[in-house]
């Protein structure tokens, strides 16, 4: 994240600047848009895709998903027998050794780790304590990439802002204090810069610590960690986040003028790059193989919760999208490509990586989908703003095959933050939307745990997946219409 952060900046403020409000709302876990709930305005070409000869194909693979109980056994053995799986960690490393050997079983074929280095950050023991007014715990989780602290902590005031703007108001009166960022939740895009952007700001008017407010419009005490980014030109100071319950109450403390103070300690600390890979597996396509229908999640996690619905549930549908497939004799005339990415969530290695690797043959990859919004009810695709609208008009012919389980929407934007560096090259790419209402709640927490995945949502996903990367996969003609 360390080379990244600069081209992540760059990105993400590119997005932010060229997306609407209405579409800020909906910026996936490192940025990247996802669906708009307004359907796209223009006018599109009639469809060249006929769908009537899928219709047979579409319903037996909704059946054999709605009636299976595999993907929810392995999501289950994912999290409850291995755990959460950051970059750098073993959880990660047997978690892809597992999937290799059941790819293996299940027939898929090319399985295969494509290796990536991946950054090794480890959080270590952590914690915050407010000394005055009160003596009391607070609770937190460091941010990930942040450094950490001197062995005896960091003691110092809290200056309490609810805003960046009221941090520049203060300027150097924050000097030698811990800034405490209490940003409500407005939505993800807007109010996670506080988290990215937060410690090197205020360690430009000489902050020793920030803490953020947790990037969540709800809290039961829940603290929510993610990736932050240092302004290499700005000292780098200590971060981490903090429940809305301790944000508030140290809002309340430094308004009625009671200056608190608070100690942070943590080790977090960065190791040596780690070897990791990009799981991949295909169906073999049988008239076209070297043309790649990709379909992925990201197998990393956070170092907290099971990684259930960020991103775990994702990678178990997309691979079992295939397997489903291959079971029920449906093998596409283009391959269907299943990547299970690493490092999406402090690095993007994966995702740049595959990028370089595959680079001779990106030309030929005719559509790329990343599911990455949790495991919720499907509502369609969010298909990149970018896309030439005979590709629109083909998807959304397409996803009419899905209208009985009611996840035939293509939005008007979307994409990934794992498909994001082919998709600047050129190559078309959606995310899978689902209902979004609960997402944040649990997100990068210790709570986004198994049983907070609805089993009948994972086969609807699994369903949706399997259908349209099928039909593309399978069309006699391309999806460009060309
Ligand atoms: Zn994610």
């Amino acid at each position: 994240m360390r080379f990244l952060q600069l081209f992540a900046l760059i990105s993400l403020l590119t997005l932010l600047s060229a997306f609407t409000p209405q579409d800020r709302n909906r910026l996936g876990p490192m940025g990247q848009p996802q669906a708009s709930p307004t359907p796209t305005p223009t006018p599109l070409p009639p469809p060249t895709v006929k769908m009537d000869a899928y219709r047979t194909a579409a319903a037996r693979i909704i059946g054999a998903a709605l009636t299976s109980d595999r993907a929810y056994s392995r999501l289950a053995h994912l999290t409850d027998h291995i755990g959460n799986r950051l970059s750098g960690s073993s959880n990660l490393e047997h978690a892809i050794e597992w999937a290799l050997s059941e790819m293996k079983r299940d027939g898929l074929d090319n399985v295969r780790g494509e290796k990536v280095m991946v950054p090794h950050w480890v959080r270590g023991e952590e914690g915050l304590e407010m000394l005055t007014p009160v003596s009391r715990k607070l609770t937190m989780l460091g941010l990930g990439n942040s450094i950490g602290t001197p062995a005896e902590g960091i003691t110092g005031e809290a200056v309490v802002v609810r805003s960046f703007s009221e941090l520049e108001q203060l300027g150097e009166r924050v000097r030698g204090k811990i800034v405490v960022y209490n940003a409500p939740f407005v939505d993800y895009g807007t109010t996670v810069l506080y988290r990215l952007q937060g410690a090197s700001r205020a360690a430009r008017y000489g902050a020793v610590a920030a803490l953020v407010r947790s990037i969540t419009p709800v809290s039961l005490q829940t603290p929510h960690t993610g990736a932050m980014q240092y302004d290499e030109a700005q000292p780098k100071i200590p971060v981490a986040a903090i429940t809305i319950e301790a944000a508030e109450l140290l809002q309340r403390m430094y308004d009625r003028g009671d200056r608190p103070t608070v100690r942070l300690k943590m080790e977090a600390k960065f190791l040596p790059d780690a070897e990791s890979a990009n799981v991949i597996a295909e169906l073999k396509g049988t008239e076209k193989p070297d043309e790649v229908v990709l379909i992925s999640g990201h197998y990393d996690s956070w170092d907290v919760g099971q990684g259930a619905h960020d991103d775990g549930g994702s990678c178990i549908v997309v691979w079992e999208a295939a397997t489903l497939l291959k079971e029920l004799g449906l093998r596409p005339r283009r391959t269907i490509r299943v990547v299970l990415w690493t490092n999406e969530e402090n690095g993007l290695r994966g995702g740049n990586g595959y990028r370089d690797a595959h680079r001779a043959e990106l030309a030929k990859h005719v559509f790329a989908i990343e599911s990455d919004s949790g495991i919720y009810k499907p509502e369609g695709f969010g298909l990149a703003a970018t896309a030439p609208p005979q590709v629109r008009a083909n998807l959304q012919e397409i996803a009419k095959l899905l209208s009985g389980i009611g996840s035939d929407r293509i939005a008007a934007s979307g994409g990934g933050a794992d498909i994001g560096p082919m998709m600047r090259e050129g190559v078309i790419g959606a995310s899978l939307d689902v209902e979004g209402s609960h997402y944040f709640d649990i997100h990068h927490t210790p709570a986004d745990t198994l049983d907070k995945i609805s089993p009948q949502d994972l086969k609807l996903c699994v369903a949706t997946i399997a259908v349209m990367a099928y039909t593309v996969a399978d069309l006699p003609g391309s999806l460009t219409g060309d």
